[in-house]
């Protein structure tokens, strides 16, 4: 099995993209911060079809954490990480420290509007955003990379990314890979692990209840009775919602007459926060 190159500096990491591209080979990054499952290994595999060469970078990004979020104690497996991503293929592991990513004196932050303040995880999350804009946006930058893939399991965050990369002409493809999930429909995520054995059982829940507001809202039913009824059972069910909205899939404002949709919920259960989203599908009466 080909061990991937691990490269923890900026220029290492250039220096190894100008080899590949002097050969003509076309790049694809997936950005992670590690924790890596299924989901994570499924973006692997879209990057294979898409580029001769896949580097995933592992960071665990302190400045999309607020302080009282769980940057501490955010698992990290690097050697499994590592692992995973031999077995995939991978040719190449960018891990940097926060010394690199942030060096002292570091200042500037990506400024943004439109989907990142439609309210959604920005309400509860009021520093997320900037904090992601800013780490991919660098790592963008370091590594020039043909394609990006992230996960449609971040939705807000593929809009957010999509939006930064046409507003700043990065001269990289954001590509939205499907949400990978267990087979009883929870979203595969680093976080489960927080789950207990009732909280865990608890936890598809949220999918089953999207599922349902989804067709029903294709349907043609009242949208505001369909989200008012599924905000009641995520709360009967044991969890604690942030929130369950239905967006443009897009600009994450209101959802319009014949434009993508989706449905976005974040809820809490014991200590552990999930999120997951659905989009919905164009019905009789979208
Ligand atoms: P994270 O390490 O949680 O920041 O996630 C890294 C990338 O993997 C992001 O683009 C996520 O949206 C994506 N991702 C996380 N969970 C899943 C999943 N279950 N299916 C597909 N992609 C995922």
């Amino acid at each position: 099995m080909k061990q991937p190159v691990i490269l923890n500096d900026v220029a290492t990491l250039r220096a190894l993209v100008a080899t590949w591209r002097r050969a003509g080979d076309t790049i694809a990054l997936v950005p992670t911060m590690g924790a890596l499952h299924a989901g994570h290994v499924s973006l692997g595999k879209i990057a294979r079809a898409r580029a001769r060469r896949v580097i995933y970078s592992i960071f665990v990004n302190p400045t999309q954490f607020a302080p009282h979020e769980d940057f501490a104690a955010y698992p990290r497996t690097f050697e499994d990480d590592i692992a995973r991503l031999a077995a995939l293929g991978a040719d190449a592991v960018f891990a940097p420290t926060s010394a690199i990513i942030y060096p002292a004196g570091f200042v500037t932050t990506v400024s943004l509007k439109g989907p990142a303040i439609a309210e959604l995880e920005d309400r509860f999350r009021p520093t997320h955003f900037a904090g992601v804009a800013t780490i991919v946006s660098k790592l963008l930058i370091q590594c020039m990379p043909d394609i990006a893939i992230f996960g449609e399991k971040d939705f807000q965050q593929l809009a957010v990314i999509r939006q930064m990369a046409r507003d700043l002409d990065l001269p990289t493809q954001i590509e939205g890979a499907p949400t990978l999930r267990e087979a009883d429909g929870l979203a595969i995520s680093s976080r489960n692990v927080y789950l207990s054995a009732a909280e865990r059982a608890a936890a598809p829940l949220l999918h089953r209840v999207m599922r349902e507001a989804a067709s029903a809202i294709a349907a043609g039913e009242n949208p505001s009775g369909v989200l008012d009824y599924s905000r009641q059972r995520i709360e009967r069910g044991g969890f604690s919602l942030d929130y369950l909205d239905w967006r443009d899939a897009a600009t994450m404002g209101a959802p319009a007459p014949d434009r993508p949709s989706r449905l976005l919920v974040a809820a809490r259960i014991g200590t552990t926060r999930l999120i997951d989203n659905l989009a919905v599908p164009a019905g009789e009466k979208a």
